[in-house]
């Protein structure tokens, strides 16, 4: 991929949060939540990025729009270098990346009304006002399959679906280019999560949006990807283009959680086991390849040399000494 296909650049990115300990309350540890990632998001598409919770998936997402200073590294989006821009262009930048949130219940104001909370974003950057806001919302809630007579209703009372709507309207209120979407259907039951996969993939097509899909479950992101970074402890230990990594995962770690996914067909369903273990944690990261503790692989060299990316195929990039 050139750099001009790409939406988002992401070079070595880094947030570390101190740990304070002591009597005097110094910054003793650090947390390594996100370790030197990188990858590039093309035009368009989506980036399906998985891992077990707390390998720094979220920490990412908010680096990237720099909710979180990065700790290093570099983001750059349609060619702006987000990681140093100051604090009006920073703003300008918001409005063309959004994000939609696990749980749309606590992130969505529960004393306002539908109408405010998706009309807020046009407030806030003095976009539209009264009748010209009321219109754009009406729209915007057809647009996500809700009827403008939810306006007045309060978030309780929808059900979860509906709340993730209602999440995505507000999302695509200033018309952004980009979307991280941090494990948009997590906590939905399992037979309305197609409905909003598929809604994000319509407007997708019709709007040419880019997405950075977060789920901890390689089944979710499968059907909506075009390209899945699988995240271990801090760091990316594979990425493919998505039938690549379906088809012939090369990382321990990747292969774990294929067998631990949900799987559809009957005959498979003895098959499912989870990755041995326990992730450990990222404020004392195991040396070598982080993994090697839970690895059925692992050799005496794992432990000691910490592997970098290595390309297998066009696209495919594994870390892993084995490969
Ligand atoms: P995920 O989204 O993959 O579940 P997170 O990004 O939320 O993971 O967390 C990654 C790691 O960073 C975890 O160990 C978590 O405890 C830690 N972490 C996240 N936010 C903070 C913070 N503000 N201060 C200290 N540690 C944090
Ligand atoms: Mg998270």
């Amino acid at each position: 991929m050139s750099e001009d296909d790409a939406i988002l650049t992401v070079r070595n990115l880094k947030k570390y949060f101190p740990l304070r300990g002591g009597i005097l309350g110094r910054t003793t540890e650090q947390v390594r939540a996100v370790d030197g990632i990188s990858f590039r998001i093309r035009r368009g598409s989506t980036l399906g990025l998985v891992g077990e919770s707390g390998c720094g998936k979220t920490t990412a997402a908010r680096t990237i729009l720099r909710l979180l200073e990065p700790t290093g590294g570099e983001i750059i989006f349609d060619g702006l270098p987000v990681h140093s821009l100051r604090r009006e262009p920073l703003r300008a930048l918001r409005r063309r990346m959004q994000m939609i949130f696990q749980d749309p219940y606590s992130s969505l104001n529960p004393r306002m009304t539908v109408e405010r909370i998706v009309g807020e974003p046009l407030s806030i950057h003095e976009l539209a006002w009264g009748k010209k806001r009321r219109d754009r919302v009406v729209s915007l809630l057809e647009r996500v399959g809700l009827s403008a007579a939810y306006m007045r209703h309060y978030p309780h009372e929808f059900s979860g679906g509906q709340r993730q709507r209602v999440g995505i309207a507000r999302a695509l209120a200033l018309r952004p280019d980009f979307i991280v979407c941090d494990e948009p259907v997590s906590s939905l039951d399992v037979s309305v999560r197609a409905q909003v996969i598929n809604l994000l993939e319509d407007i997708q097509e019709q709007q040419g949006i880019s997405y950075l899909f977060i789920a901890h479950d390689l089944s979710v992101v499968e059907h909506i990807s075009d390209e899945v970074a699988v995240m271990y402890l801090g760091r990316i230990v594979e990425i493919a283009p998505r039938d690549r990594l379906y088809a012939d995962p090369r990382h321990p770690y990747t292969q774990a959680l294929l067998r631990a996914a949900p799987v559809a067909d009957p005959q498979r369903r003895g098959e499912v086991r989870p990755p041995r273990g326990t992730p450990p944690s990222p404020v004392n990261p195991p040396s070598g390849c982080h993994f090697h503790p839970r690895c059925p692989f692992s050799a005496e060299e794992c432990g000691n040399v910490a592997p970098q990316m290595v390309e297998v195929a066009p696209d495919h990039l594994v870390r892993c000494l084995r490969v």
